[in-house]
């Protein structure tokens, strides 16, 4: 236990991706490090678990061996329109398939390993900044944990977000996601988009010979049919592709996870102080498929930029604005632009056509929204 006087050079809060990537980093270069997760590892997210081969050189230099995990390589990409059109291309770089289950569980265990004081099932309810020190309040002690930095990586929104008044709170969001983890005869180098009315759902395999199969899509979609079962079966199965996994894969979940009010409005990088990574920072629409990528990127940047410039935060907090910016403001924007394109069946059904006429417009959409590989 820390001493009431204890104040940690670092507090992360939220063991997400961002979260445990940047705890492990800081931590082995030399930086005490608490974490906390309200959760209890392992658990599910909701998360189409397709994850860009950016990240490959950095996850294997903190410690990561993707080898020993089975995971899936991924380099094809299926694209349907709500009426069944199909359009199969390359993909550049690639990327690979593991459950999130797994992954977070694997990170969790190297931050145990490096050093990091990890406090699981600890939610943090309050940051407060003062005289150049944060003071953290969870729900398991009343005496406040001091840390002279604090990362956020808290995820898409948190309770956090209110405490803390963020802009981006003042738009409620449409949009809910939902996934299963299914046993299905698919390939396994594929990663399919199948479209359906206001909304797109991604399939693509996983460790243990399973597929993860996730899907946004609107609350108005879900209120219109009541549940989640006749939502299915009234929009999604419109798509012949969708019909057909739906009827034909067992499904491994008793209920599938959901989320709601996922928001894709552009968000602050600093608040209070506080150094957001991942989806705390910004959300990139899933479409796109570099979400996590993007996590775990923004951890190397700002965990690199912290022990280089420790004692000046006026600098770090500059400069890692303008690093996010630099690095991931246009692919958040591109993005944006390119989900308004989908959802509308007619609309959807031309962006194929297009695709399959400009074939090489399809790369160029895919390279807007995703980064070079970094380590
Ligand atoms: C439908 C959908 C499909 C997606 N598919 C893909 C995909 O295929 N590929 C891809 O790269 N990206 C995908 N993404 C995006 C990806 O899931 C996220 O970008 C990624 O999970 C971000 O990681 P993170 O660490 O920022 O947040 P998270 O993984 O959400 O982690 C945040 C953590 O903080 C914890 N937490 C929250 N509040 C508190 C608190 N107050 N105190 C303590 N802990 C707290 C949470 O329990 C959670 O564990 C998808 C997103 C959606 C919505």
């Amino acid at each position: 236990m820390e001493s009431k006087t204890q104040i940690y050079p670092v507090a992360i809060v939220g063991g997400g991706l961002a979260g445990l990537c940047a705890a492990i980093h800081l931590q082995k270069e030399g930086k005490q490090v608490i974490l906390f997760e309200k959760k209890q590892y392992p658990f599910h997210r909701v998360c189409g678990e397709y994850v860009s081969n950016e990240t490959r050189k950095y996850l294997k230099k903190i410690g990561l061996n993707l080898d020993e995990l089975g995971v899936q390589e991924i380099q094809k990409f299926q694209f349907t329109s709500p009426s069944g059109g199909s359009l199969t291309s390359p993909l550049d770089l690639g990327g690979f398939g593991i459950s999130r289950y797994t992954l977070d569980n694997e990170l969790y265990k190297l931050a145990l390993a490096s050093g990091v004081d990890c406090r699981v099932n600890t939610e943090v309810e309050q940051i407060t900044f003062e005289k150049n020190l944060f003071k953290i309040q969870t729900s398991h002690s009343n005496d406040p944990i001091q840390a002279q930095y604090v990362i956020g990586s808290y995820g898409k929104r948190s309770k956090i977000d209110v405490t803390l008044n963020r802009n981006h709170l003042t738009r409620r969001s449409p949009y809910i996601g939902i996934k299963y983890h299914i046993n299905y005869d698919y390939p396994k180098d594929l990663i399919s988009l199948h479209n359906f009315e206001n909304g797109y759902c991604g399939i693509s395999a996983i460790e243990d010979n399973k597929y993860c199969l996730c899907y946004l899509t609107t609350r108005e979609n879900l209120r219109k049919y009541k549940n989640v079962s006749e939502m299915e079966r009234n929009i999604l199965w419109k798509n012949p592709h969708l019909k057909k996994i739906f009827l034909e894969a067992e499904f491994l979940y008793q209920k599938p996870e959901v989320i709601n009010e996922i928001s894709f409005s552009p968000k602050t990088q600093v608040e209070n102080h506080i150094l957001m990574i991942g989806d705390t920072a910004g959300l990139i629409t899933p479409l796109c498929g570099n979400g996590m990528a993007m996590a775990i990127h923004g951890a190397k940047i700002l965990s690199e930029l912290l022990l280089k410039n420790f004692d000046n935060r006026t600098f770090v907090e500059r400069q890692y604005q303008k690093a996010w910016k630099n690095n991931f403001g246009f692919r958040v924007w591109a993005g944006r632009q390119i989900q308004s394109l989908f959802g509308h069946p007619i609309l959807t059904e031309f962006v194929l056509h297009f695709f399959k006429l400009f074939r090489p417009a399809l790369s160029i959409f895919i390279k807007a929204t995703h980064g070079k590989e970094f380590s």
